[in-house]
Formats: C-alpha cells, structure tokens, sequence
C-alpha cells in the first residue's frame, strides 16, 4: 500500500466511526468495560472526564431520520440540532453513554438538557455553566469553579479520585491531540493539500468519539503521511468554511464535488477553532484549564465582545490558507450563528469578499441544491479556472 492509499485508509476509518452515533471502536470500549460520558457542545473540558477514567463522547444525532419524539418538547422556534438529538435519546440511539454532561451553550441546548433529564432521566447528568464573556479574571474564576464542581461531581457518581496527576496526564493525551489536529491544518494550507475538508471534518469529529490514546496514534501517522503527499490538485478554488455546529461530511462532499476545495475553517463545533489551544501544566491545572477553554480558544458568537477578534481569526484563517473565497452557513433558527451571519454579510459588503451563504438543516438532505449553488459560485470567482 502506498502513502496516497494509507492516508485515504486511516481517513476512511474515521469515517466509518463518525457514521453511527455507537461505533465499533465504543462498543469495543464498553465491552471491556469502559464508561463513557456523552458530551454537548466543546465547552465541557475532556480532559476532566479523561482524568476520571470515562471516555468523553461528543454526541451526534448522525444517521437520525425524524424528530417526531420532539415534537411535544420542543417548539417550532427551536434548531433542528436540538429536536433530532432529543429524538435520537428518545429512541434509545443514545443508551450506550453512562451520563451527560452538557453546557449553556445556548437556550435551545439548555432546554434539550432539561428535557433529557426530567424526560429520559439518564443515570448522570451535570450542567456546566460557562461564561457568557470573555474578558477579564472574574470569568476565568468563575469558570474555574464550575469546572471544580464538574470534578466534585464526577468523582461522587463514578466513586474516582481526580488527582492532579491523572489531571496532569489527560492535559498532555489532550494537548498532544490539539498539537497534531493543527499540524494537519497546516498542511492543508499547501497549494496542493493532503486531503479534503470532508476527510479532515472526518479527523476531526473521530477525535471525540474514540478513545483518545489510539486516536493519537492513527493521527500521529496520519500527519507523518501527509508530509510530503502528492496532494489534491484537481480542484478550482480554494475556500473556508465559517460556521456553527456542522457534522455532516456529505455537506462538505457536496460542496467539495464541484471543485470548491475547503482549505481551512472556522466552526462552531468541530473545526480547527477547537484545536487552537494549548492547556498549561504549570500552576492551576483547573485555572488553566479555565483560561484554555475560555481565554485562549478563538472565540465563538457566544461569546459576548468578541465580534472584532472573531472576524480578525476567520481572516487570518482564510489569508493563511489562500483562500479564493467564503462559504458561510448555518442551521436556520441558530440564533447565534444567525447573528453572526448578518454581521458577517456586512463585513463582505465592506470589503467586497467572494462569500456563498447556505444555509442547512441539521441533517442534510439538500445535495444537489447545494452542488448547484456551490458550481455557480465557484464559476463566478474563477472565472473558467484557478
Ligand atoms: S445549532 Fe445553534 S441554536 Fe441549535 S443548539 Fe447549536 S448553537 Fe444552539
């Protein structure tokens, strides 16, 4: 096998784990007797649950076909992410995970945790509140102690000691995790990068639905491989991808069909924008686990007054990349990331930037109104070619 076959290989393979919401790689897990905590939103530190011994799983309603066992919680004013994940719980899509750790990422999140809980009544469940503002000292003290209440909680359910040691080592499993993710990134900056935007979505999302030690090693290889590949070349422009919480590859795939290479980009959820931190072993580990998670990491709409430095990342993301142009999208009723995109449609009326807005549903059914919007738009910056 050569390299172009080992990298497609490994690349494959997360994606076959990313297919399922309970993929081989957990079931072998839990047959072994592992726990595993299902995670909402990447505000929850991993690194906690890692030091606790339990396997941190982002969940995803990935395969889901209805949301009908939504319909009486949730009302028409909420995303469809919320409604397809409660219906995925609902119908026992979920049973493998031992608790539920969620975070206020935003109200339609909030109330998809309160109906978990006083509907489905998982065995553990905790609610991480996260700061609303990125800013000063008190926000990271605030955040240091909710993430201390986390450590109290999962250490009473699961009869585990979190010491600073097995804290000390997940920071490490986790930043090594990171370190690699971003040296991927970077190598798709090239002008002939090693693989797609759907792989590297692919590589991102079996990241956190894996156990973390034999991740590393696939990707350490992955990166080793992906050196001095030949690299994609057949492609017409070069484009990031600015968004909320997408998972889905076939989005990216139809996107990517009509030449429209995704080089780079900033998401809300799985993106290299989770990457972009390093957690400190010095001091604190809980300070600096706050200050990582809050401080460090690009911010998100969430977050209040960082309108500036979001759109300063989402263009040096996209300069560093040589990007031709943007595709924003985003789940329609998001509120978050539907702010962000009026506030994004002025800086491109601003500064005359090549931008294609789609918007998806959480599952994505739309391939071929996609493929169509995306080849008129990557016709209209090329111009008959790169
Ligand atoms: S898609 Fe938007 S509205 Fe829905 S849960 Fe995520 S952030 Fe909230």
């Amino acid at each position: 096998m050569d390299k172009t076959e080992r990298i497609q290989e490994i690349c494959d393979g997360f994606r076959e784990l990313c297919s399922v919401p309970y993929n081989e790689s957990l079931k072998a897990y839990k047959e072994e007797g592992g726990k595993i905590v299902g995670t909402l939103y990447n505000q929850v530190p991993e690194e906690l649950l890692t030091a606790a011994g339990v396997l941190p799983v982002r969940l995803r309603a990935v395969g889901s076909t209805g949301a009908e066992a939504a319909d009486a919680r949730f009302t028409q004013v909420n995303c469809s992410l919320v409604k397809h994940f409660y219906d995925s719980a609902a119908k026992g899509r979920f049973d493998f995970i031992d608790g539920l750790v969620s975070t206020n990422g935003c109200d339609h999140v909030r109330k998809l945790h309160e109906n978990w809980v006083s509907v489905l009544k998982p065995a553990y469940a905790h609610m991480l509140c996260f700061p609303k503002r990125q800013g000063d000292d008190l926000q990271v003290t605030q955040l240091t102690k909710e993430i201390k209440k986390l450590k109290a909680s999962l250490e009473e359910y699961f009869g585990v000691e979190i010491t600073d040691e097995a804290l000390k080592n997940a920071i490490v499993l986790h930043n090594r995790t990171r370190e690699l993710q971003c040296a991927l990134y970077d190598l798709r900056k090239k002008e002939n990068p090693p693989i797609t935007g759907a792989q590297m979505l692919a590589v991102m999302m079996a990241g956190t639905c894996m156990p973390r030690e034999a991740y590393n090693a696939q990707l350490e290889e992955l990166v080793e491989l992906c050196q001095d590949a030949e690299g994609i070349t057949d492609y017409k422009a070069r484009v990031v991808v600015y968004g909320g919480e997408i998972d889905s590859i076939d989005f990216f795939e139809a996107i990517e069909s009509q030449g429209a290479l995704i080089v780079a980009d900033s998401l809300g959820g799985y993106g290299k924008r989770s990457a972009d931190m390093q957690i400190s072993l010095e001091g604190d580990l809980y300070a600096n686990i706050a200050n990582a998670y809050l401080m460090e990491r690009p911010a998100e709409p969430r977050l209040h007054g960082t309108r500036a430095a979001r759109w300063e990342y989402l263009e040096k993301v996209a300069e560093e990349a040589n990007a031709d142009g943007y595709i924003q999208t985003f789940i329609p009723i998001c509120d978050l990331w539907g702010y962000e995109r009026v506030m994004f449609a002025t800086e491109v009326e601003k500064k005359g930037l090549n931008c294609l807005v789609l918007d998806t549903e959480y599952i994505f059914t739309a391939s071929g109104q996609t493929r169509t919007r995306v080849q008129a738009f990557v016709e209209s910056i090329t111009e008959g070619g790169r």
